[in-house]
C-alpha cells in the first residue's frame, strides 16, 4: 500500500490527483469534537483534506471534515479500517485505542505523535511515572489499589488529598478531594471503586495554573507559544489569559519543563503542558496533552500561527509557523451548559449575542448537538491593546443583569 512518487511524498495517502497547494497527504483525526472541528478549519484554509473517525454522527467536526467516518476511536477493527484512508494519522483526544495503533506503526501506518506517546499519556499514573523518571518536577504521587495503602497515603501527604482515576480522565471527571481520612471510602467509591484504577496526589496549593503548548515538528525542531493562564472552576478549564502575567524568570522556567517533557515523548504534532506555580515560585507539571488544548484555543485570533496550523505543519513535515502574538493580549472564556436543554441553548445564545458587540470578541460556537450542565459548549476570545482592556471586555460581556438593578 506504501507508495514512492519520487518527490519525497513516500508513502503518502492522497487523493491520486498531482502536487497542489501545500500537501496533498489526507489527515486522519481520531475523534470529532471541538478540537477536531478547529482544526479542520484551520486544514481548510491551506486546502488540506481531514478525515476524521468519530462515533457521533452529528459530533462538531462533522460538517467541516473531508470525511466523516462514523465510528469508534476507541475501537481496534474501527481504527484499522480508518488508517486505510490516511496519510498520517493524529488525535484530538487520547482517549483512543493506543494498542492498535502501536501495531499500525509496525505496519508502517504513520502516527503522529507516536502510538507510545499516547499509551504513556492516556494513563494519567503511567504518564507521572514516565515524568518523574525524567527528572521533571510534579506533585508527589502514588498508585492506590486498597483502603490500607490510601489511609497510608493520606498519612503521608496530608488532606485534603487528591484521588485520581487513571484513565479516562477529562474536565475534572476522575478528580475527587478526599478532606478527612473518613470521607476515603466514600470518595474512592465514587470515583468507581479501586478496580477502575486509582492513585492519589499532594495537594497542590497553587498560587496560578499555567499552559505552554510546545510544538515539535518531524525533523524534531521544537517551538513554544506564549505561556498563558489558564483559570479552573470546577476543576474545568474556564478562563484562559494570554500573556500569563507572571515574572520572565517564571515564564522561562515554565517553558523548559514544557520543553523538556515534550522532548522526552516521541513524535511530532503540538503538546500542550499544564503547570501548576506554588507560591514559593516553583514550577510543578500537572499534566500532559498530546494534541491541541484549551488553553491554546485563543492562538487562533492572537498568534500569527495558531495552535491548529501549527499541529497540522508539524504533522505534515511542513516549516513551524510563527507562535508568537501578534495582539498584546487575548483572553478566551469558555461557554460551559449552565443548564440542561433548552434552557441552557437560551442562555448561551443570549451571551453570544452580547458578545457580537464587543469589540475584538470573537465567538466559536461548537454546534453540539445536546447540552448539558458543565459541558463545553463554545468559546470566545476577546483580542485587544492590553491586558485590562480585554479583561475589562469580558467583565462587561459576563455582567448580568441582577435582580432589583433597575
Ligand atoms: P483536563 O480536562 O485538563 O484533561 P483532567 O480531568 O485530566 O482535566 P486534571 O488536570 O488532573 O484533570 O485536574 C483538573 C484541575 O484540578 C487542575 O487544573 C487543577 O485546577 C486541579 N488539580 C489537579 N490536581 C491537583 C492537585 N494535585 N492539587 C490541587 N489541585 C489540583
Ligand atoms: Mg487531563
Ligand atoms: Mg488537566
Amino acid at each position: 500500500s506504501s507508495q514512492d512518487h519520487g518527490d519525497g511524498s513516500s508513502s503518502e495517502r492522497h487523493d491520486g490527483l498531482p502536487k497542489r497547494g501545500v500537501s496533498n497527504t489526507v489527515v486522519g483525526v481520531l475523534g470529532g469534537g471541538q478540537l477536531g472541528r478547529m482544526l479542520c478549519q484551520a486544514a481548510s484554509q491551506m486546502a488540506v483534506k481531514v478525515v476524521i473517525l468519530d462515533p457521533l454522527e452529528s459530533c462538531p467536526a462533522s460538517g467541516l471534515a473531508y470525511q466523516h467516518v462514523v465510528g469508534s476511536f476507541d475501537d481496534g477493527d474501527a481504527v484499522r479500517e480508518f488508517a486505510k484512508r490516511c496519510g498520517v494519522l493524529t488525535v484530538e483526544i487520547e482517549h483512543v485505542d493506543a494498542v492498535t495503533l502501536e501495531k499500525l506503526e509496525l505496519q508502517g501506518i504513520d502516527c503522529q505523535p507516536k502510538a507510545s506517546t499516547i499509551r504513556i499519556i492516556q494513563d494519567k499514573y503511567l504518564q507521572k511515572v514516565h515524568f518523574s523518571q525524567q527528572g521533571i518536577p510534579l506533585p508527589d504521587f502514588m498508585e492506590i489499589d486498597n483502603l490500607a495503602n490510601t489511609e497510608k497515603a493520606g498519612e503521608l501527604f496530608g488532606y485534603p488529598l487528591m484521588i485520581k482515576s487513571k484513565r479516562l480522565a477529562y474536565d475534572g471527571r476522575g478528580n475527587a478531594v478526599a478532606h478527612t481520612k473518613e470521607e476515603l471510602p466514600s470518595v474512592v467509591a465514587a470515583l468507581g471503586g479501586f478496580d477502575h484504577g486509582l492513585y492519589v496526589e499532594r495537594w497542590t496549593p497553587f498560587e496560578k495554573e499555567l499552559s505552554v503548548i510546545v510544538a515539535r515538528a518531524r525533523d524534531n525542531s521544537v517551538s513554544c507559544f506564549p505561556v498563558v493562564e489558564t483559570i479552573h472552576k470546577n476543576n474545568i478549564c474556564h478562563i484562559v489569559e494570554s500573556p500569563a502575567d507572571v515574572p520572565d524568570k517564571i515564564k522561562k522556567l515554565a517553558v523548559d519543563i514544557a520543553q523538556k517533557a515534550v522532548k522526552s515523548l516521541e513524535g511530532a504534532g503540538v503538546f500542550a503542558v499544564e503547570l501548576f506555580l506554588t507560591k514559593d515560585g516553583q514550577v510543578l507539571l500537572n499534566e500532559v496533552a498530546p494534541r491541541p488544548h484549551n488553553s491554546g484555543h485563543h492562538t487562533i485570533e492572537s498568534c500569527y500561527t495558531s495552535q491548529y496550523e501549527q499541529h497540522l505543519r508539524a504533522i505534515l513535515g511542513l516549516p513551524l509557523g510563527d507562535p508568537s502574538m501578534k495582539t498584546p493580549a487575548a483572553i478566551m472564556y469558555n461557554i460551559l451548559g449552565e443548564d440542561e436543554g433548552e434552557a441552557g441553548f437560551h442562555l448561551a445564545h443570549q451571551l453570544m449575542g452580547k458578545a457580537l458587540k464587543i469589540p475584538g470578541a470573537n465567538i466559536h460556537w461548537y454546534d453540539k448537538p445536546e447540552m448539558r450542565k458543565l459541558r463545553k459548549m463554545g468559546h470566545i476570545t476577546i483580542v485587544g491593546p492590553s491586558k485590562n482592556v480585554v479583561k475589562e471586555r469580558l467583565d462587561s460581556l459576563l455582567e448580568r443583569e441582577t435582580p432589583g438593578s433597575h
